[in-house]
């Protein structure tokens, strides 16, 4: 299995869930303890407080949801009910480009009219 594939395909839940970790850091932590001593800032600290954790597991519901279906389409993509690549057999993605639809492969890259 090729792992460009499994980059591409695993790549938006791995940012989701980086982001998740990343706005939990900074709403909770880093905005919070640079402006807590300005008085004229206190109410944007305890917003963000307050919102870290919203933030945090909304993105991290994104990452599971993304997840299940990236997931859901390897396991299409295993059992061979899954449109293949006519090049290396890998897993395609179907995209809109200037010329019409198209499907674009995630293994080697190359892209063909459908
Ligand atoms: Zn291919």
């Amino acid at each position: 299995m090729p792992n460009r594939m499994l980059f591409k395909l695993f790549a938006i839940p791995a940012a989701l869930l980086a982001g998740s970790i990343a706005s939990m850091y900074v709403l909770g932590n880093l905005i919070p303890s640079h402006f807590e001593g300005i008085s004229m800032f206190s109410k944007m600290s305890e917003q963000s407080l307050s919102a870290a954790p919203w933030a945090g597991a909304l993105l991290l519901l994104g990452a599971i949801a993304f997840f299940w279906v990236s997931f859901a389409r390897l396991r299409k993509w295993q059992n061979g009910k899954a449109t293949c690549c006519s090049q290396c057999g890998g897993m395609v993605d179907q995209k809109f480009g200037k010329y019409g639809p198209y499907l674009n492969c995630l293994a080697c890259g190359k892209n063909e009219s459908n």
